[in-house]
Parts: C-alpha cells; sequence; structure tokens
C-alpha cells in the first residue's frame, strides 16, 4: 500500500483515531500501511502506517533532542503535566475503552470500570512517586556520598497486545516521571490507543519529543528500536522467543532490558482450602479469555479433593457467557486474532491427541463462530507434555493431582515459567511454608489478581528480567550516580586553602 493510497484516520467506535506514528509533537506518514482488523467481528478498523528503519531513526532522534530539556525540567512540573495526562486519560476514558475493546477484543466492561482507570492511576502514581527520588546521603571519614537517579536518556518501549494501554503506561509514565524520553512501539494488533494516548500528551501540554509512537510490526519498527544505539533503555512485554531477540538486539550497544515476558502460573488447591473460593479463582483464570500473562493456567488440586473441586468449577465455567464483548453480560469475549486461535487450537488438539482428556470445551465455539474458543480444561495431562509446559494463551487450563506438598511444589515448580503462583488452603502456616518454596514473582493466597504498583512485578527464570514497580521502575528508568565530595576546608584544617591564605 503506498502513502497516497491509505488513510491516515480511521472512526473506531465513532472516536477518530490518527493512524500515522507521532514524533517531534507531529504526525508522521509512512510509506506503507498495514491492516489493523477487530477481533469482534473481523472487520477492517484502519490502517496503520509501517514503520521502517528511517522511521524508527527519526523517532529516537526526536527522543534524543527533547532529552535534555525534559530531564532538566523540575520534578514537580513534570509530575504536573503527568497529572494532567492522567486527567485526559479520564475525559476520554469512555473513547479509549471502546477503541481498545474494538481493537483488542477485551471486555467493554472491564475497560471501562478497572482497566483504564489504571490508565491514569499509572501515570498519577509514578508521577508523585518520583518527587520523593534521589537524595540518599551518607558519610565516609567524613566525605559526603551523594546518590542521584539522573534519567537515562531515550527510552524504547515495546508492548503486547493483551491489556495494551494499561501495560504501555505502566513503562511510559515511569519513565516519563523520572525525566526520560519514550518512543512506544506498541502491537502491530493492537495499536490504536497509543495514538489517542498522544493526542492527549499532546493537549496535556507535554513537549514535543518528550512521548514518541511508533507504530509498525515488530520484525521491523521494534527490531530497529531495540538494537538502536541512541537509545538507553529497553523495555519490553511479550512473548519469551521475542523477548530473547530483543535482549540480543540490545546487546549490540550494551543498553539495559527489562523483560515481561510469558507465564505458566500454577493454582495449588490443598485439601484444606475453601473450595468454593478456589473454585472462584480458577474460573476467573478464564478473564480476557485466557489470554493473560499472569493467568494460573495449571490447576493443581490435592488429590481427596479434586472431584468436589472440579465439580465446582465445572459448575461456575458452564454459567460463563461467552459473546460480544461491547455487552454488559458478556463474560467472555473472542481472541485476538486468527493466528492465535490457531496456535490455541493446535496446543489442544495436539494434547488431545497425546492422551488429554476434555473436561470442558476442546475446540473453537461453533455457534459463534468468529475467534470464539471454548473455556476448556484439559486432564490426564502429563507434567512434560506440551500443553503443561508451553504457555497457550487462551482459555485453556489444564488439571493435574498431587498428595502432599513436595510434590505441589515440584508440579507447581516444574515449567520453565516463574511469573505467578497462587495458593488455596485454609491453613495460614502451610501458605508460608509453601508460598517461600515457590519460584514466582507473585504468590497470591486465596486471592488472584490483587496488585498494587507499590510492589515489585515481573517473573523468574524465563519469565524475565528485572521488576517494574515502585522504586524498582525508578531504578531501571534511571543512571544512579555517586558523588563523593570532599570536607570543605576550614582554617583549622590544615588544607591548601587555609595554608595559602596563612602565607598572605
Ligand atoms: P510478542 O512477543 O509477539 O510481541 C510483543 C511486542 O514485541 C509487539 O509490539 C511486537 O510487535 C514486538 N516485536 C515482535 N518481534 C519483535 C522483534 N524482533 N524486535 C522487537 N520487537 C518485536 O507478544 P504478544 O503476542 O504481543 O503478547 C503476548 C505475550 O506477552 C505472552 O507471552 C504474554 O505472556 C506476554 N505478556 C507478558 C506480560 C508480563 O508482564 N510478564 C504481560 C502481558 C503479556
Amino acid at each position: 500500500m503506498t502513502a497516497a493510497a491509505h488513510r491516515h484516520t480511521a472512526d473506531v467506535a465513532a472516536t477518530p483515531v490518527d493512524t500515522r506514528h507521532w514524533i517531534a509533537g507531529r504526525r508522521v506518514e509512512s510509506a506503507a500501511a498495514f491492516p489493523d482488523s477487530s477481533p469482534i467481528d473481523g472487520r477492517p478498523l484502519a490502517e496503520v502506517a509501517r514503520g521502517t528503519v528511517a522511521d524508527a531513526d527519526d523517532a529516537v532522534a526526536a527522543a534524543a533532542a527533547a532529552f535534555p530539556a525534559w530531564a532538566a525540567t523540575p520534578r514537580a512540573e513534570r509530575a504536573r503535566l503527568l497529572h494532567a495526562i492522567a486527567d485526559g486519560v479520564e475525559g476520554r476514558l469512555d473513547d479509549l475503552a471502546r477503541v481498545e475493546t474494538a481493537d483488542n477484543g477485551a471486555l467493554l466492561r472491564a475497560h471501562r470500570r478497572s482497566v483504564m482507570p489504571r490508565v491514569a492511576h499509572n501515570f498519577r502514581f509514578f508521577a508523585d512517586r518520583a518527587l520523593s527520588l534521589g537524595r540518599k546521603d551518607f558519610e565516609t571519614r567524613g566525605h559526603r556520598n551523594h546518590v542521584s537517579w539522573d534519567p537515562a536518556g531515550p527510552c524504547a518501549l515495546i508492548t503486547p497486545w493483551n491489556a495494551p494501554l494499561m501495560l504501555a503506561t505502566w513503562k511510559v509514565a515511569p519513565a516519563l516521571a523520572a525525566g526520560n524520553t519514550v518512543v512506544l512501539k506498541p502491537s502491530e494488533w493492537s495499536p490504536l490507543t497509543a495514538s489517542l494516548l498522544a493526542d492527549i500528551a499532546a493537549a496535556a501540554g507535554l513537549p514535543p519529543g518528550v512521548l514518541n509512537v511508533l507504530q509498525g510490526y515488530g520484525a521491523e519498527a521494534g527490531a530497529a528500536l531495540a538494537a538502536h544505539p541512541g537509545v538507553r533503555r529497553v523495555s519490553f512485554t511479550g512473548s519469551v522467543p521475542t523477548g530473547r531477540r530483543v535482549a540480543a538486539a540490545a546487546a549490540t550497544h550494551l543498553t539495559p532490558v527489562s523483560l515481561e515476558l510469558g507465564g505458566k502460573s500454577p493454582l495449588l488447591v490443598f485439601a484444606d482450602a475453601d473450595l468454593d473460593l478456589a473454585a472462584d479463582l480458577a474460573v476467573g483464570q478464564y478473564d480476557n479469555a485466557g489470554q493473560v500473562c499472569l493467568a494460573a493456567t495449571r490447576l493443581l488440586v490435592e488429590e481427596p479433593v479434586a472431584e468436589a473441586f472440579t465439580r465446582r468449577l465445572m459448575d461456575r465455567a458452564a454459567r460463563l457467557t461467552p459473546g460480544d464483548p461491547r455487552e454488559p453480560g458478556t463474560d467472555l469475549g473472542p481472541l485476538i486474532h486468527p493466528r492465535q486461535l490457531e496456535r490455541v487450537d493446535g496446543y489442544v488438539r495436539r494434547a488431545v491427541e497425546e492422551g488429554a482428556r476434555a473436561l470442558l470445551g476442546g475446540g473453537p465455539n461453533s455457534r459463534l463462530g468468529g475467534l470464539h474458543y471454548l473455556p476448556t480444561l484439559l486432564t490426564d495431562v502429563d507434567q512434560d507434555s506440551e500443553i503443561v509446559q508451553e504457555e497457550v494463551f487462551g482459555p485453556v487450563l489444564t488439571l493435574q493431582t498431587f498428595r502432599g506438598e513436595d510434590e505441589a511444589v515440584r508440579l507447581a515448580d516444574g515449567t520453565r515459567f516463574g511469573l505467578a503462583a497462587a495458593l488455596a488452603t485454609g491453613d495460614s502456616r502451610r501458605a508460608e511454608r509453601v508460598g517461600a518454596r515457590l519460584t514466582a514473582g507473585t504468590v497470591w493466597v486465596n486471592c488472584f489478581y490483587v496488585r498494587d504498583l507499590r510492589a515489585p512485578f515481573g517473573g523468574a527464570r524465563q519469565s524475565g528480567i528485572g521488576r517494574e514497580g515502585g522504586g524498582w521502575s525508578f531504578d531501571f528508568y534511571c543512571d544512579l550516580k555517586n558523588t563523593v565530595t570532599a570536607p570543605t576546608p576550614t582554617p583549622t584544617d590544615g588544607g591548601g586553602h587555609a595554608e595559602g591564605s596563612g602565607h598572605g
């Protein structure tokens, strides 16, 4: 598609969205565009600028040019602007929610009630948190050590499609609050709300070049950013294979990387658990049609309660309403893309061929068609099988049983991931004991998805490198500097200055 042939704006859910890049405070065209369609009905939504290496160079150059002034802007002024962006997000909350749902198929009611408010909160939290950054002084033999958190420079932020604006602003907000400038590259499967964020930031008065949005494919625009010599930080959220590529590209210039990658989290249900609560937690794993990095898709249940737990889970799963994610009564929307449906179904079919038994679902939802997949529960699966070891990223749970804590921990920890784990148990000492033995970035006890920006977030093993949240975000987005100052000489010190004045 040539520049002349494609449209620059799209009307999405009654909201105009500019589909060009946002570089140096201007809309910028690319020679080519890529098509973006809605997972709800497959209808084309937009033609989006397909960023090239030259576009990435321009975006990084804009971020580099804007950096000195933004880094020198007082923190309180930066915080004021980030709060103004949060106000803008709140002012356009419904537009953002509708466009996000049209673009990625997640529930509109969730976007309205919790996701978009959290986007605004991301800006407010990191704006305020940055105000208390950067004073840590101590003495060495009378010399003052002053540790400061200096902004690092232009940051490349590369993000996925499953919670596009929420995950992007989790990076954008601390990066900007710390005094960095940003090039954001959203996923090509959900590129639209990033463009609205650029509009909101501009309306809030953010100076040109401080936030840039580069659209395009990962292997083109994303790869160009990750390998760019002018980028001082690469923060990536996405899959393990892409994370590996991003880290390798960033290594060319030894650019520090933060990787938030995939997961295959376990939910351990002990015999002493409240089984209704445990079944509620389990059915919650079908949220966002299972397209959640944290999702506890491996149910590990202590043998004596396996049957009672499974019955409760199946009752609840039967009450889920699949359908159009724009409808308030829908619990389960479509998958994001035909390729994702094929991928999810491939995992399930291969598992069944290997002997897994589908207690629920097991294929596409033929009644609804499109990209709808049935909530699926597979049992008779081996620990080392593909379905237990690989991230499916769809509404597919596996069920295994265990006897005792040792086996529970062995199964729970028996993958290459370590993003999260959940326990359902009525015994708080057991929760402490087992929680301490698990390898995971987050352990939830009798709860799930409870998140606080003050807490560290990230994965162990191949679920990632580094932590986001609280001060950990700033540790990543800043260059820490220690300035050591000698004691100020006084006349009695016998120092150079005092001696000199004595001769006068
Ligand atoms: P993905 O890895 O395919 O793509 C993520 C981003 O990387 C996209 O913007 C894509 O365009 C870009 N990209 C692709 N190839 C690239 C390359 N060679 N160089 C630079 N950028 C490139 O992931 P996805 O399918 O968009 O998202 C789903 C994955 O994200 C799942 O594995 C999920 O677990 C993970 N995820 C992790 C977290 C977390 O916080 N740990 C949160 C959400 C999603």
